[in-house]
């Protein structure tokens, strides 16, 4: 499941979507809580995290109040793009090679 949404090419295209439209924040949280699925909805899929999939709790009041709820998946495509995003923005840009795209 984790490896499979790490590939997921269309899921993470999805992700920096609602980056860059403001529907997920670019920010490296504060608090985060893992454990199995509530049966929310996941901000990064929309989907679902079932009582058998891993489901982290994202906690951030730096800039405002954020609460999320993100797949384990979810929230590694949206953390590596968070990185990605504050690196460029703080350094102007960072060499294509320092992004990991091994998946
Ligand atoms: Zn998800």
């Amino acid at each position: 499941m984790l490896a499979a949404q790490l590939r997921n090419a269309e899921l993470q295209a999805y992700i920096h979507r609602l980056m860059d439209e403001g529907r997920l924040p670019v920010i490296l949280p504060e608090k985060i809580a893992a454990g199995y699925g509530s049966g929310s909805n996941c901000r990064g899929c929309d989907q679902p995290v079932t009582p058998t999939q891993i489901e982290y709790d994202i906690e951030d009041h730096s800039n405002g109040s954020v609460r999320l709820t993100l797949h384990r998946g979810c929230y590694v495509l949206w953390q590596i793009e968070c990185v990605r995003r504050i690196h460029k923005r703080d350094q102007g840009s960072l060499p294509i090679d320092a992004i990991p795209h091994a998946w």
